[in-house]
């Protein structure tokens, strides 16, 4: 296998994402058509990231559209003709070690895989034998058939005959043909107020702001206009909102303004020389912002939230070989459906989009004049619909440039019917808990039935949303909840072999006609197994039956599973060797034992059902293999390694905080998610949870607010005479509410020429994002070994880059431009993470959490299991408090993580993102343990304290706000554990001290020098 590529687009199955599963590439129609394709019913098997050159491809309904659209099929030519693997190295005419490993950041090499299509799970239309009453659940297992039990378990005896159960509506796929989009006339601008909550200083801010024609690729389009009443004023782009008719200024100014506005005006922070041998500590005390990108500030003001949206380089190359040259990663971080504190929605019944590309009109297009703008991705002029004259925030006419979908690179709108198959899908939840021996033995039904009980009421959605439950252990047990019924009533499904649902209409019921039915069965559910004695488990038959149930509406299903399937299809063999955790070896099975879990995911995701997976358990579940149903179903993965509900109260305690957040965040169903670029930038592998359904379609079955996605990009044609580029994402979901919704976010960057600017635009922390996700791929289809060795050799190729094409004078040491200096420490944490270590006795099942916590978790989170941060907490009263809405906060800086920064005498917190560990130093004054722990003295420190007591002193004051406050910047709960030197935690705390050495590990400063050395050759 080569080791030049990175290639594969999820991971596992050896599987490349081949950059075009498409012989031609899909044609947009100049409708709203492209976001169609993102509806039920297409079918999706085939289409997966193998390349599809079999001629297996069935053809899909979207694929009829005739015009070419410019964007797409720019020169005719196909997409998926890429250039050929990148060789790393190409700058280096010799390359002394055949076996160095690279990260190829070129496009993938093609190396075609074809998913087996498999409709094998409802193709069994066979008839149940018998039903049975039953009066309890725990019943011996019956040989075949299904029995009908009241629940819980009281009730005469009797049987019912119930017929036959034909699951005959799970062929279709329930979608309606397509509205016919509808011509844009006689539009109206509806905006409610309150649907749009700018603020004052927002709307403001765009005043007098137009955007000229910024890419003199369409030359021809510059001399149009002619009124061009004033001189522009000296700041490009910015000119007042009277000059609306002005025409474009040529390539000649923009080019010597954005010189002026100079790359080397910033430049030298980012690109000062540091020697990282000889610099220490280079941390900065707190928080890392993202780098802005150089570009004129009006341009940047309105550009898209880095949190959101962002690019490992902020400055993109002109050329493919120019971002050889400089060895760095290029490609964007996206955490599209993130929670925002404010985001403009805009109500239209048309959505101004280009006629060529399908871009959404956003604030980097220019205007020609009034009546006409030019797309900033495929530069095709458009008209300006009569509607957009109006401007809803100012009620008055005239001024396109002036909408808010001009002001806003976040943006959101509520779509018309042309984007819509069919009507938009309620929300629709099934539940699906294990119940065998050793889930019940967890205690953990207890919690998700007591959560879902306290959560009902603000489970998203409306008067349409449904709801169901499903448990199984050797058998799979649906529940009845029909309204009208007196209590709900268990149906039990034995015959694992050809799953079928027993009552298809009366499983997903309506919520809030049938919520009393359903709190009885929450009630009783956690006492109906609690003498279960059967330890098996049937998931992957439990898994066919969520399937056939949610087929017609789409929805989410979660799955409860606390170990390794062992019945039925999908179960699964223990793969791991605890002998083998540690050894240098290579890891094995970290690509999954079957692909039944992943063709599931596939058959899902095609009838908009997403799959989360919640893993409870102490031994080996195989994660690598079950994690497929949610990776490529657009699902979230959990997991509590050991769980017990009263044995590890921290891991209960978590998965209260997960479950209510899980059930109470926003959440969008049948979604799609594309990405567009400028003309000459393609895209080649995506990261993270979804399925590709064309090259740059991702589908998501379900989207939520933590869900992070990650792109590679290439420079397939040169970006001469460009300025700028832009990237654009939208995501199309269907609301809780029936709303399809839009949210569309446009990002804008400079381009630049020299290798120096792109150096001087790195931004280290996407860079690092990028390259886990990578390195998880690379895992997966080469080696451990080769990944990390990659990893190595990302820094090292970047650096040595740095050293001959950007440094004039040769210096001694390690150099690195400021922007860049924490990328070997980045990467030697990655190196020391749970995903990616060697040496130390790691589970096969928290590494492969680890890894898929590194594909599909937002930048921001990600950063935390990278580099925790580690805090001294008992001398805060000197730190710089910070006054934050009204709290003072101490603001303690960020230290090393080297035991060296330890003290005895003092108290450290660290946070790892989901742990907080509250280190309690031997020799701390006893004044703070009273004051803060409530104890005398050191020795009595409980070993397993994760609450700080609310007691009335200073320091107690100081240090629970610091730790809210932390908790307060991240969705998700950290649980906090307090240690001393004699906690069992104390090793994971030291794990995490990543500057230091282990027997099987280099410290921060031998790896330098082992960077060093290769830098040198
Ligand atoms: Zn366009």
């Amino acid at each position: 296998m080569s080791n030049d590529g990175f290639t594969s687009q999820n991971g596992t199955g050896g599987g490349t994402y081949t950059n075009g599963p498409l012989l031609s590439p899909i044609a947009l129609q100049p409708t709203t058509q492209d976001f169609m394709e993102g509806q039920a019913g297409c079918p999706t098997i085939a289409q997966s990231k193998a390349p599809l050159t079999s001629g297996t491809n069935p053809s899909r309904p979207y694929q009829q559209a005739t015009e070419v659209s410019m964007y797409q099929n720019p020169s005719g030519s196909s997409l998926p003709v890429m250039p050929p693997v990148g060789p790393l190295r190409p700058m280096q005419p010799s390359q002394p070690d055949p076996n160095n490993h690279r990260m190829s950041m070129s496009p993938p090499s093609q190396s075609p895989t074809t998913l087996p299509v498999s409709n094998s799970y409802y193709q069994h239309p066979q008839q149940p034998t018998s039903w049975q009453y039953r009066g309890h659940p725990q019943i011996e297992a019956p040989s075949s058939g299904i029995q009908l039990c009241p629940v819980p378990s009281p009730g005469p005896s009797q049987v019912y005959r119930m017929g036959t159960a034909t699951p005959s509506s799970f062929h279709s796929a329930s979608q309606s043909p397509g509205h016919s989009p509808t011509s844009a006339s006689g539009n109206n601008l509806t905006m409610p107020a309150a649907a749009y909550p700018l603020l004052p200083g927002q709307m403001s801010k765009a005043d007098g702001t137009v955007y000229q024609s910024l890419p003199p690729g369409y030359q021809s389009m510059l001399g149009v206009p002619k009124p061009s009443p004033v001189l522009l004023p000296p700041q490009p782009y910015s000119l007042p909102s009277q000059q609306y008719q002005q025409p474009p200024i040529g390539p000649a100014q923009l080019s010597s303004s954005l010189a002026a506005l100079s790359l080397q005006a910033q430049a030298p922070e980012a690109l000062r020389v540091v020697n990282l041998l000889q610099e220490r500590n280079l941390l900065p005390p707190g928080p890392i912002p993202a780098p802005t990108p150089c570009l004129p500030q009006d341009l940047q003001k309105l550009n898209c939230n880095p949190e959101v949206f962002r690019c490992t380089l902020t400055s993109i190359p002109q050329t493919q070989s120019l971002l050889n040259k400089a060895r760095l990663p290029l490609g964007l971080l996206l955490h599209p459906f993130k929670d925002l504190s404010q985001l403009p929605v805009v109500t239209s019944s048309s959505i101004v989009r280009c006629r060529s590309c399908r871009t959404y009109i956003n604030p980097f297009v220019s205007f020609l004049d009034q009546r006409r703008w030019k797309c900033n991705l495929c530069y095709r002029v458009n008209d300006v619909p009569e509607e957009f004259m109006y401007n809803p925030v100012s009620r008055s006419y005239g001024e396109p440039h002036k909408r808010p979908e001009v002001q806003n690179a976040t943006i959101e709108f509520i779509a018309p019917s042309e984007y819509m198959l069919r009507p938009p899908q309620p929300a629709v939840y099934l539940f699906v808990l294990d119940v065998s021996h050793n889930a019940v033995e967890t205690g953990y039904i207890d919690v998700v039935c007591q959560s879902l009980l306290e959560n009902l009421n603000s489970l998203p959605g409306d008067s349409r949303t449904k709801i169901g439950f499903i448990t199984f252990d050797s058998m799979i047990h649906f529940y009845n909840l029909q309204e009208g019924l007196s209590q709900p009533q268990m149906l039990i499904v034995s015959d694992t072999e050809d799953i079928f649902l027993p009552t298809p209409d009366s499983l997903l019921v309506n919520l809030s006609e049938c919520k009393e039915l359903v709190q009885d069965l929450l009630k009783s559910l956690p006492q109906m197994f609690a003498k279960t004695m059967e330890t098996q488990s049937a998931l992957g038959p439990a898994l066919q039956a969520a399937f056939k149930l949610m087929s017609p509406t789409g929805g989410r299903v979660s799955i409860f599973q606390t170990q390794l399937p062992t019945l039925g299809i999908g179960a699964l063999g223990s793969r791991e060797d605890p002998n083998q955790r540690s050894s240098a070896k290579d890891v094995q099975h970290l690509s999954p034992a079957t692909d039944f879990y992943k063709k599931l995911a596939l058959d899902c995701s095609g009838q908009q059902v997403a799959v989360d997976l919640f893993l409870l358990s102490a031994q080996y579940c195989d994660l690598a293999t079950l994690g497929c149903i949610s990776r490529y179903s657009a699902g979230s993965v959990f997991f509590y390694p050991s769980y017990h509900n009263q044995h590890t109260p921290a891991q209960t305690e978590r998965f209260q905080k997960d479950l209510k957040r899980y059930l109470t965040r926003k959440i969008g169903f049948e979604a799609v998610m594309r990405i567009r670029c400028t003309k000459g930038l393609s895209i080649h592998t995506f990261h993270g949870n979804f399925f590709v359904r064309s090259t740059d379609l991702l589908s998501l079955p379900n989207i939520n607010p933590d869900a992070g996605f990650a792109v590679q990009m290439s420079i397939e044609e040169n970006l001469l005479d460009m300025q700028v580029v832009s990237f654009q994402a939208a995501l199309l979901y269907t609301s809780s509410k029936g709303e399809r919704r839009i949210r569309v976010h446009t990002l804008c960057l400079p381009v630049v020429n020299s290798i120096s600017d792109i150096f001087a635009g790195a931004d280290v922390q996407a860079i690092t994002g990028l390259l886990a996700s990578m390195a998880v791929d690379r895992s997966v289809t080469a080696s451990l070994t080769d990944a990390r060795d990659a990893m190595t050799n990302a820094v090292i190729d970047s650096l040595t880059s740095y050293r001959t094409s950007v440094l004039a004078i040769q210096q001694p040491g390690l150099l690195a431009p400021a922007c860049l200096r924490l990328l070997p420490l980045y990467i030697l944490g990655l190196l020391k993470q749970k995903a990616f270590r060697t040496g130390t006795s790691t589970r096969l099942d928290d590494r492969v959490f680890a890894m898929c916590q590194l594909k599909c978790q937002p930048l921001a989170y990600l950063m935390y299991l990278v580099h925790p941060s580690l805090y001294r907490l008992d001398t805060l009263i000197n730190e710089g408090p910070q006054n934050i809405d009204d709290h003072i906060i101490s603001q303690p800086r960020v230290l090393q993580l080297s035991v060296e920064k330890l003290i005895r005498e003092g108290v450290f917190l660290m946070d790892t993102g989901s742990e907080f560990y509250f280190w309690v130093g031997r020799n701390c004054n006893p004044v703070f343990l009273r004051q803060v722990l409530g104890v005398q003295s050191y020795a009595d420190v409980p070993l397993n304290m994760n609450h700080l007591p609310e007691l009335d002193t200073a320091e107690s004051g100081r240090t629970r706000a610091f730790i809210g406050w932390l908790r307060e910047q991240r969705p998700f709960y950290s649980v906090l554990h307090v240690i001393g030197e004699e906690s069992p935690l104390k090793s994971i705390f030291m794990q995490n001290m990543i500057e230091d050495r282990t027997e099987s590990a280099l410290s921060y400063y031998e790896f330098l020098l082992h960077v060093q050395q290769q830098v040198s050759k």
